[in-house]
């Protein structure tokens, strides 16, 4: 399962992706700046309409 991260700290601002097990407690540190904010990102069909969406824009020019 992979989970998508992102840094709740406006200086840092970095998202990642993390292969953890569904049992497996949601990260808390930022891997980057090493703050207590990082926070999971609801992945799934989310991302994969934002990306296609991207993808239309880019190809219909
Ligand atoms: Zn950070």
């Amino acid at each position: 399962m992979t989970y998508e991260y992102g840094c709740e700290n406006e200086a840092c601002c970095h998202t990642w992706e993390a292969e953890q097990k569904i049992t497996e407690a949601a990260l808390t540190e930022c891997p980057k700046c090493h703050k207590q904010t990082a926070k999971r990102l609801i992945s799934g069909g989310t991302g994969f309409s934002l990306r296609g969406e991207g993808w239309f824009k880019t190809g219909g020019y």
